[in-house]
């Protein structure tokens, strides 16, 4: 599907940011104003929308707007039909493993949550682009085992549909297939539709790294999903085992946030996925990197068995085309864990 756009997203446009609270959004939406964009911000409450201003403090180019249900396309006509926006970044979704009820608290706001975006700005025509952060989980294919010769990349697809979703035995199951059931249900919108824009996805492994300062959680309890891995693998103690490993994909979220601003501002991005990944990790490789950047916190971070990786027992990823396309380069681990580790300690100590 080609790019329906002339020219790039650029600023001083204005973008809308679904969920604006959420850990990678916070940054998509600092590196937005950073650059010049005007930037709405939606949320699900009042406290949430303070909370956000708050977070970007002294900037005027932020607006934050209500909107409570997110798979509802008339609740974003109401809110944002007359504001005129260029595009849209869609990252309001459930990312958590505490559902119980699969198809109310996954599958429905995932997926109607990925097409309701998509019917708004097929009405509102100053929309060109919606961007949706879609998943690794949208790529890869759990039954096809741990494939070490296999390379995964955006042009694979998980099987996983919606009735996988409603049906699957855990909840890591059922966000997996809520995030491929929501991609499949937008390209489907797109080829169904005659619409005046064009979509870009984007397929982030795990997500670590630091939060803005001023939207530190505080509370361990409020850690975003994705970081609660980092936390569970770094401070369980010295001689605590090594938790095994659990999407063994990872990208650091500057970078993401990066990516989704290059994805509306490069032309040939339209009509196309994107693997956002540095490549894969396990949990004794964030032990070993972070026992040696670190050391101060090295009775907390298990010595597990130090230079033991697990990635030659499973598939690699490629994101070769990212970089040609979106131009991103990805931060280090050690970067990465050297920012965000520092800041779960800090939130464990604010909680004593
Ligand atoms: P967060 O949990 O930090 O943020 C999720 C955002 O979505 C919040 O604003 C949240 O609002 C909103 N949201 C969740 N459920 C609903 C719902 N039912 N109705 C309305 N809003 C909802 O997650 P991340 O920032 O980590 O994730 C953002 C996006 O990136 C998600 O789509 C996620 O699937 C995707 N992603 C994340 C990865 C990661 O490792 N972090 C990896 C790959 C993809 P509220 O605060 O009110 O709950």
């Amino acid at each position: 599907m080609p790019s329906l756009l002339a020219s790039g997203i650029e600023p001083p446009a204005l973008v809308v940011v679904t969920g604006a609270n959420g850990f990678i959004a916070q940054h998509c939406v600092a590196v937005l104003l950073r650059e010049g964009y005007r930037v709405i911000g939606t949320v699900r409450n009042q406290a949430k929308a303070a909370a956000v201003k708050k977070t970007h403090k002294g900037h005027t180019g932020l607006e934050v707007v209500v909107i409570e249900d997110i798979t509802n396309a008339q609740s974003y006509l109401d809110v944002l039909g007359h504001l005129s926006p260029a595009a849209v970044l869609h990252l309001a979704a459930p990312f958590h493993y505490k559902a119980t009820d699969f198809e109310r608290e996954m599958m429905i706001p995932a997926v109607q949550g990925s097409t309701a975006i998509l019917e708004a700005a097929a009405q509102i025509k100053s929309i060109r682009r919606v961007v949706q952060t879609n998943s690794f989980a949208s790529i890869y294919d759990a039954s096809a085992g741990l494939s070490p010769e296999k390379t995964y990349s955006a042009r694979d697809w998980s099987p996983l549909t919606y009735e996988d979703g409603v049906k699957a035995d855990n909840a890591p199951a059922a966000y997996r297939a809520s995030k491929a059931a929501a991609e499949k249900a937008a390209w489907k919108f797109m080829e169904d539709r005659a619409v005046g824009f064009d979509l870009v996805s984007l397929c982030p492994g795990m997500v670590f790294g630091p939060f803005l300062p001023e939207a530190k959680p505080a509370t361990i309890a409020g850690v975003n999903t994705s970081n609660q891995l980092v936390w569970a693998s770094l401070s369980a103690g010295r001689d605590a085992p090594v938790p095994p490993t659990r999407g063994p994909v990872w990208v650091d979220v500057r970078d993401v946030a990066e990516a989704h601003v290059k994805a509306l501002q490069v032309v040939e991005a339209g009509g196309s996925r994107f693997l956002l990944a540095n490549g894969v990790y396990c949990n004794q490789e964030l032990c070993d990197v972070s026992r040696r950047v670190l050391p101060k916190y090295g009775d907390r971070i298990p010595v597990g068995e130090p230079g033991k990786r697990d990635s030659h027992t499973h598939f690699g990823v490629s994101t070769t085309e990212t970089e040609r396309v979106l131009g991103v380069q990805w931060r280090s681990l050690e970067e990465s864990l050297k920012d965000v580790v520092p800041q779960l300690f800090e939130i464990e100590r604010g909680e004593a």
